[in-house]
């Protein structure tokens, strides 16, 4: 049995009932057997072993009234997985799926994604399984209010710095910033993706679906290839789906569908985005309302079908494992050339060995979907330094951070032989540098 093999099979035993942090740990660390295989100095360090155990995991209760009166009670975590190269950095998740298994698998990704930014940021990851939909405003606020009165003492600017994910937005981030000072009497970045009246930075909002572009825009630069004319299937319909859907409408792109959780609509003559925008952004409804206002599109139930749809490119916005295999096989079928993930895991193991297996152009998500954690660490610097930079600024350095990151990624592939497997890239890439931190930094 190899080292990686031995660290895979302890982590099932003694983490049983964690399906996605097995996954991704699976993932990740199978990919990395020739670096260990170099560096034999990592097995007697215990690197992997270290490498793959949260520094600390907190749970905790957070209850709160709703709007009759009623009590509920939600499980609060922020796991704190590696702060090798700077303070734990990562969002949170408020979703009714959300469990530690989850949590571990986003922070996992989250270390060799911060550490792909070339910024000094470490990992973590944190939410509820409290479901903002459908609550009021003073709910929500509620609920954040309880949410930080625990999560203050855990966290800070130079300690650990939360942001927004699935279910948190500008609303909740607010609402959570508020409490931390309220608290602490401090007015500091323990949190990104802060209100531009409060030391938000520009671009936060649509970093991570610009970045998605700008890097997937670089590969297919490599291949003579670019946006202009071309199909675009993208689910999901918030954050990161709406500024993917602006910046590939912008290069000349044709985006054919989004979705939400309950199904998808699909517009032949090319998604509207203002009425995307005004129904997600504005009305907090559901996708299903843009077939009610715009004549050219159909609805359908269910998301999965959205994959069967012909495109070029498929951003895969939404979810963990919204591609399986079968759906990557439809998407090669109906002659998708480039897959770049938005989400975090959006495909299953089979379906990236499909991607991979017909030569298509697969960007993971720790790279693809960097540029929001990396706007974050910019957002972090023009706090510390009291700074303000204009759009232009940040969006330039964005476009360069995930051209960069295309570029470590590609090479590392090579240098390890594996030309074009932008996974073994990024996951090798992202590893080396924390691994050599965390080696000069003893057994910690
Ligand atoms: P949002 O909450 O803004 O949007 C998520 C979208 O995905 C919603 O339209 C949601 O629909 C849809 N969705 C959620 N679950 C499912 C499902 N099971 N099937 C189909 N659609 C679903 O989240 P973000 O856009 O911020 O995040 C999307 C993904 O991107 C996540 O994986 C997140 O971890 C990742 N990510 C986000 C970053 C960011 O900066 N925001 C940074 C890096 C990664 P509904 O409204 O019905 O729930």
């Amino acid at each position: 049995m190899t080292y990686v093999e031995r660290v895979l099979k302890d982590l099932k035993e003694r983490n049983p009932n964690e399906p996605e942090f097995h996954q991704a740990a699976t993932e990740i660390l199978t990919t990395l057997e020739p670096v260990v295989g170099k560096h034999p100095e990592y097995e007697k360090a215990g690197l992997l072993e270290r490498f793959i155990e949260p520094e600390r995991v907190i749970m905790f209760r957070v209850p709160w009234v709703d709007d009759s009166g009623s009590v509920h009670v939600n499980k609060g975590y922020r796991v704190q997985f590696n702060s090798a190269i700077g303070p734990y950095k990562g969002g949170l998740r408020f979703h009714p799926s959300v469990n530690l298994s989850i949590i571990k698998f986003l922070g996992l990704e989250q270390i060799l994604k911060n550490s792909l930014t070339g910024l000094p940021i470490g990992g973590g990851k944190g939410g509820s399984d409290f479901d903002p939909k459908g609550k009021s405003d003073r709910e929500v606020m509620a609920f954040c209010q309880s949410f930080m009165t625990e999560l203050y003492r855990h966290v800070g600017a130079d300690t650990d710095v939360p942001a927004g994910d699935i279910g948190v937005g500008a609303r909740e981030i607010g609402y959570l910033f508020g409490q931390y000072k309220r608290i602490r009497n401090e007015h500091v970045g323990v949190l990104t993706g802060r209100g531009l009246s409060y030391g938000g930075s520009l671009v936060r909002t649509e970093a991570t679906g610009y970045g998605l572009i700008y890097i997937t825009e670089e590969a297919m630069k490599m291949c003579g290839d670019s946006f202009q004319g071309k199909t675009v299937v993208i689910s999901g319909a918030g954050n990161v789906a709406i500024y993917a859907c602006q910046k590939a409408l912008s290069l000349g792109a044709k985006v054919v569908a989004m979705c939400d959780s309950n199904g998808y609509v699909y517009d032949k003559n090319g998604i509207d985005l203002k009425v995307v925008k005004t129904i997600k952004e504005i009305r907090r409804g559901r996708i299903k309302e843009y077939a009610d206002i715009v004549s050219s599109a159909e609805y359908h139930e269910g998301c999965k079908n959205i994959w069967s749809i012909p495109c070029e490119i498929a951003l895969p916005c939404a979810t963990q494992n919204e591609i399986d295999a079968e759906s990557a096989r439809l998407l090669v079928n109906n002659g998708v050339k480039y897959v770049a993930e938005g989400a975090n895991m959006p495909s299953t193991l089979e379906a990236i060995g499909v991607f991979q297996n017909n030569g298509i152009v697969f960007l993971p998500a720790k790279a693809a979907n960097a540029g929001g954690v990396a706007t974050s660490a910019l957002e972090m610097a023009q706090s510390s330094g009291r700074m303000f930079w204009t759009f232009e600024e940040v969006d330039a350095k964005l476009k360069n951070i995930m051209v960069n990151i295309y570029h470590n990624i590609d090479g590392a592939a090579k240098e390890y032989g594996y030309e074009g497997n932008y996974v073994m890239g990024a996951n090798i890439a992202g590893f080396i540098k924390v691994a050599e931190a965390m080696m000069a930094q003893g057994i910690v």
